[in-house]
């Protein structure tokens, strides 16, 4: 039954990159087949780029930064760019949800929202593109001093297949209003969504050169656009290992990153939380697009006196969570490949011989398509903090509960791993709220609620291994520029 649903994209097969205004393939005219992880099929493909490719990109981005139009372009008229095209983007809405649901495997709805943040992103760095400025500083007798806030000039952004659009439009979002230049090297699991908002930036009058789209594998395109020279400004969104190779390649040229490498965040949960309240948010920061979230909270910290009555809510329902394919608009879609289907299932099998012990297990719809990269999700409970499952990001619908018996142990757990991304905490208690969300090591902290990848006002990033610089928000701007500081002497 499900097999029959809508498979909409009216797209044709073969995307192009887009480079200096023109949409264009590789020049080895390789390419790269597009999956769509529901059913494992190909329905289109991407140019697979190299090194020359990136060095035309790259110089189209740099002719744009020196001498095009947009060098002299005032600030507010950059921000027009970036609202004309999150209007755009709300334009063809549908379209996009479709393609970004098909092309990553994620529910339908979840692709609606992604399109509503994604236009909340173009809106908000629209507005804030003029209302950003330096300071003056008291400095000695006779003198003016002064900060202007200048763009880095070519913006690298390497992104990841969890939330293309999104994280597409945090990035180019910020960096247009600051005046940078911009290649985006989307992941080749998922670059269709990029694609065509470069096509409907094309659209809203982004001159030549200032939005270029490369698509192509990581160790090739990736690599080239990270390492090159003419690039002066790096940011990543990714896992760890990778952003350690982008962050040594743009050592070579001691250039400045941004960097977003996941987490394995927590929630804590004390005894006098509101839990029918908590509940649902639990769920679905583990669920939301099948776990594969930077900021999922994949840890539930309980403290010991609820531990086995919240323990069972939570397995009630998870045994009532169904995977399914991106247009069924089931709890949660498949993995986005193969690769990642096995990784995750590999933790999971892990775990279970490590003598890990499951409360609780979703399901997989039983007309999902058998070719698809589907994982049931599953509950462990009691998980051993030094385990693999409580210290290694998943990035699947896998959940773990450990229990704490006071305030010091439960903080001391939340940061018992490498990660620091964001951290829940549920009490009614005031004191506790404020104690606990100073102590705890995130870069977000969210108190009785929880927001997966939520707010796009909100400062974003991590600390430890969860990486450095901030997105999102006013602080992506200061990320996206270079204080210059300005004398004048007239005595
Ligand atoms: P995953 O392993 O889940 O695919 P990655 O963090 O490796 O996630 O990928 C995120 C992004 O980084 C993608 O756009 C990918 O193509 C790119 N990438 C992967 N390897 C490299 C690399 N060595 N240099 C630059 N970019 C890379």
């Amino acid at each position: 039954m499900l097999q029959n649903l809508t498979r909409i994209v009216a797209q044709d097969k073969n995307f192009l990159s887009i480079i200096n205004g023109r949409r264009i393939g590789a020049v080895t005219g390789k390419t790269i087949p597009v999956i769509c992880p529901s059913d494992g099929l190909e329905f289109a493909t991407i140019p697979a780029c190299g090194v020359e490719d990136v060095n035309h990109a790259v110089s189209a981005a740099r002719h744009a930064f020196d001498k095009g139009p947009f060098a002299r372009m005032p600030a507010f008229e950059r921000g027009r760019l970036l609202t004309r095209l999150g209007l755009l983007i709300e334009k063809h809405g549908d379209e996009l949800a479709a393609l970004e649901a098909r092309d990553t495997g994620k529910p339908i709805r979840q692709g609606k929202a992604d399109v509503a943040a994604t236009i909340r992103y173009y809106e908000f760095y629209g507005g804030a593109a003029d209302k950003i400025h330096g300071d003056t500083i008291p400095f000695l007798d006779g003198y003016t001093a002064l900060t202007l806030r200048e763009p880095h000039g070519v913006v690298a952004g390497i992104t990841p297949w969890n939330y293309p659009m999104q994280i597409m439009a945090r990035v180019v979002g910020a960096a247009i209003a600051m005046g940078n230049t911009l290649v985006i090297k989307p992941a080749e699991d998922a670059s269709l969504s990029t694609i065509r908002i470069g096509e409907l930036a094309i659209e809203a009058g982004f001159p030549d050169g200032v939005l270029n789209i490369i698509t192509g594998f990581g160790a090739e395109a990736g690599a080239a656009l990270s390492a090159h020279p003419g690039v002066d400004y790096v940011t990543f969104t990714g896992s760890p290992v990778t952003g350690t190779a982008i962050q040594q390649a743009a050592a070579t040229h001691n250039r400045g990153v941004t960097m977003e490498l996941g987490g394995k965040s927590p929630q804590l949960v004390f005894a006098d939380a509101d839990i029918e309240r908590a509940l649902p948010v639990l769920i679905n920061a583990i669920i939301q697009n099948g776990g594969q979230t930077c900021s999922a909270g994949s840890r539930i910290l309980i403290e010991r006196s609820i531990y086995r009555d919240v323990a069972s809510e939570l397995g009630a329902r998870f045994d009532n969570l169904v995977a399914g394919p991106h247009d069924a608009d089931l709890d949660l879609g498949p993995m986005i490949n193969a690769a990642q289907k096995r990784r995750v299932e590999n933790y999971i099998t892990g775990a279970a011989e490590a003598g890990g012990e499951v409360i609780a297990r979703g399901s997989i719809h039983v007309d999902a398509p058998l070719t698809g990269f589907y994982v049931a999700p599953v509950l462990f409970g009691t998980v051993d903090p030094a385990a693999v499952l409580a210290q290694e990001e998943v990035f699947g619908p896998v959940l773990s509960l450990f229990s704490f018996d006071d305030e010091e142990e439960a903080i001391r757990l939340a940061n018992g791993t490498e990660y620091g991304l964001v951290a829940g905490v549920w009490t009614k208690d005031g004191a506790r709220q404020h104690r606990v969300a100073k102590r705890v090591r995130a870069g977000q902290v969210y108190v009785n609620a929880y927001g997966a990848g939520g707010g796009v006002e909100l400062p974003f990033g991590g600390f430890k291994r969860s990486g450095h610089g901030r997105e999102k928000g006013f602080e992506a701007l200061y990320d996206m520029s270079a204080t210059k500081t300005i004398v004048f002497r007239h005595d």
